[in-house]
């Protein structure tokens, strides 16, 4: 049965073998690939993330900082302005118009305005209201609150931003400006209001109302002359618009990468009351910093959120180019190992298709070289046959050319004479070819009979029955001790008879046959045995071609022969698994040999050439 092919190639797709390995090797490097890409995405993200936090955490301390200095800033104004009040004997609206106009010069983002707020203390408010008209403002209209434990009231005032009008307005009414007012009063230090909307903002429309609070300056005579040098006579009072203030303080600075929220926890609650928000959207990914501002006698909390513009190149999202630069990769190098596996699988299916192909043809050629041998077979044994039965016959033809030869030649003219030896070297001719054939035919299928075979004997005998034969030649023959060998006997016997009786024939026109038997051991076993000749050679391109049947090479035309002799030495040497060849003889002639291998053989006893 024919062995089952390496690939399934059942019609209509790719092997699943094949497909299977392709597989096998194809999903680890797009595993690895997509791995390797997720990696580098997430270490390019972390190191984003990272820069991101940094810059955060910068920008939060940039605005803590800018805030609190300018929280400094303001109160510094505030109090040099109550040191100037102070600083007066007796405060008149066009001193107190003068030191506050410094504030027009400064810069104060969300200031409304500053005012002189003084406490009512016991005197009755027509008096007090009396007493700051005739101080240069004829036009003062106290507005007490009601039910308000002190009254505490704006009695000048210098607007910053132009809106609204808080002279004569009772500060009592915010519960947020009357605690920072009393705070400053207690501690003698400039406080600050929780956030609160400012009273002044009361009519304003409700877009434009803000969450403020108020910066406050106790204020004390401190003038040398004046009677009440050293007392507590009011407070500056800055109101402030968290808003604007925030907007104006940091929006420049920090620009469009972080949202601000101003918490005031003055009060002990948190209350924002200030916001920057950029037009760019907020990173809700990112935690808010928190961070305490620094204000006089209050509590502020910033809340810093990073915007999508805090870093420049943060919206290239590195870990996205990396997943698609990563993608690409991969996806090339899994293209390029599809490619080589299917070229390799392709040439694999192909060597495949070959073997089996090549497979298909040795068995062919086995089964007609099967054929032939047996039609050889057959026709050697035909051939056999035939000549088995054209033997009897032609010893007929032989005997009665002979006899007549003896008998009526003397009688015959030589015409007729000439006849009848043509007739009998015909029928000897004729019986060298039928002994030939039968030799070959029994050479090629009669079974091997293996015997001891003494070389020695064997030499000696075909020696002396073929020189008998020689007629005037005087053949020079020298055989070196021989082997004995395991071997069918008269087959062996052929071989030798075939190789010296060549010896003795192929001799150059008129001279004697020189020849030289000899045989030697091989390495690993068996023998050599060597018939050496000083004869005519063989060319040199048909010292292979000689060993075949009917084949006779140039040069020997005038000598007798059917070319059968060595084509029966190689088969028999080759049954008994041996080798032939010829080589030439150095100084003219022909070496032929054959071998046997070593179980065919036995160590000769030592001894001398015979001749
Ligand atoms: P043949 O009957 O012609 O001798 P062989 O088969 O014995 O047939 O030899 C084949 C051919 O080999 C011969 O025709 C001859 O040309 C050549 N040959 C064989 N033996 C010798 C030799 N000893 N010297 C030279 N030529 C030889």
């Amino acid at each position: 049965m024919r062995p089952a092919p390496a690939v399934d190639f059942s019609p209509g797709g790719e092997p699943r073998r094949l497909r299977r390995r392709a597989l096998r090797i194809l999903v680890p490097i797009i595993a690895l690939g997509l791995v390797g890409t997720a990696l580098a995405a997430l270490a390019l993200r972390r190191t984003e993330e990272d820069r991101l936090d940094r810059a955060l955490d910068q920008q939060t301390v940039a605005v803590e900082r800018t805030l609190s200095a300018e929280m400094r800033r303001y109160s510094t104004s505030l109090q040099d302005i109550a040191g100037a009040v102070g600083a007066q004997s007796r405060l008149e609206a066009a001193e107190f118009n003068a030191i506050t106009a410094t504030t027009n010069r400064q810069r104060l983002p969300g200031a409304t305005g500053v005012a002189f707020v003084v406490p009512a203390g016991d005197a009755p408010i027509t008096a007090v209201q009396r007493f700051w008209r005739e101080s240069g403002n004829p036009g003062l209209r106290l507005r007490p609150t009601p039910g308000a434990a002190e009254h505490l009231f704006v009695v000048m005032a210098h607007p910053i931003d132009g809106v609204g009008d808080a002279v004569g307005q009772d500060m009592a009414a915010s519960p947020q400006a009357t605690a920072a007012l009393r705070k400053a009063r207690d501690t003698g230090q400039v406080a600050i209001s929780s956030a609160y909307r400012l009273l002044r903002d009361a009519n304003l429309p409700a877009a434009r109302q803000q969450l403020s609070f108020v910066l406050v300056a106790p204020v004390f005579a401190t003038s040398p002359g004046a009677p009440d040098t050293g007392r507590f006579r009011g407070w500056m009072m800055m109101g402030v618009r968290g808003g604007s203030f925030l907007s104006e303080a940091i929006g420049r600075t920090a620009g469009n990468t972080v949202a601000v929220t101003l918490i005031d926890q003055t009060a002990g609650v948190l209350k924002p009351f200030g916001w920057w928000r950029p037009a760019a959207p907020i990173d809700r990914d990112r935690a808010a910093r928190t961070v305490a501002i620094a204000v006089p006698q209050g509590k502020w909390v910033v809340a810093v959120e990073a915007t999508e513009r805090l870093l420049p190149d943060a919206d290239l999202h590195l870990d996205l180019v990396a997943w698609g630069v990563g993608g690409v990769i991969t996806l090339l190098l899994a293209t390029l190992t599809g490619t080589v596996i299917t070229s390799r699988n392709r040439a694999l299916r192909r060597v495949d298709a070959a073997t089996a192909a090549l497979r298909d043809d040795i068995e062919r050629r086995e089964a007609v070289e099967l054929q032939l041998r047996q039609r050889e077979t057959e026709l050697v044994g035909f051939a056999g046959v035939v000549a088995h039965d054209l033997r009897s016959p032609l010893a007929r033809i032989a005997g009665y050319c002979d006899l007549l030869r003896d008998e009526a030649g003397p009688r015959l003219d030589p015409e007729h004479r000439d006849y009848l030896e043509r007739l009998y070297a015909g029928a000897q001719d004729m019986r060298s070819l039928i002994d030939d054939l039968l030799n070959y035919a029994m050479a090629e299928n009669q079974d091997l009979v293996t015997t001891e075979v003494d070389l020695n004997r064997v030499v000696a005998e075909v020696v002396r029955e073929r020189v008998n034969g020689q007629g005037v030649l005087q053949p020079k023959i020298v055989v070196w001790p021989l082997p004995s060998v395991e071997a069918d006997a008269t087959m062996l016997r052929q071989v030798l008879d075939n190789l010296i009786g060549n010896a003795l024939k192929y001799a150059p026109a008129g001279e004697d046959p020189r020849i030289e038997i000899t045989g030697r051991p091989v390495d690993g076993g068996g023998w050599h045995i060597e018939v050496a000749d000083r004869g005519i050679g063989v060319p040199r391109d048909q010292v292979d071609t000689i060993f075949e049947a009917f084949t006779r090479a140039r040069g020997s035309e005038r000598y007798q022969g059917t070319g059968l002799g060595l084509a029966i030495v190689h088969r028999v040497v080759e049954r008994h698994g041996g080798e032939v060849g010829v080589a030439a003889n150095p100084g003219g002639g022909s070496r032929f040999w054959f071998s046997l291998p070593p179980v065919r053989c036995r160590v000769p006893r030592p001894g001398s050439p015979g001749g």
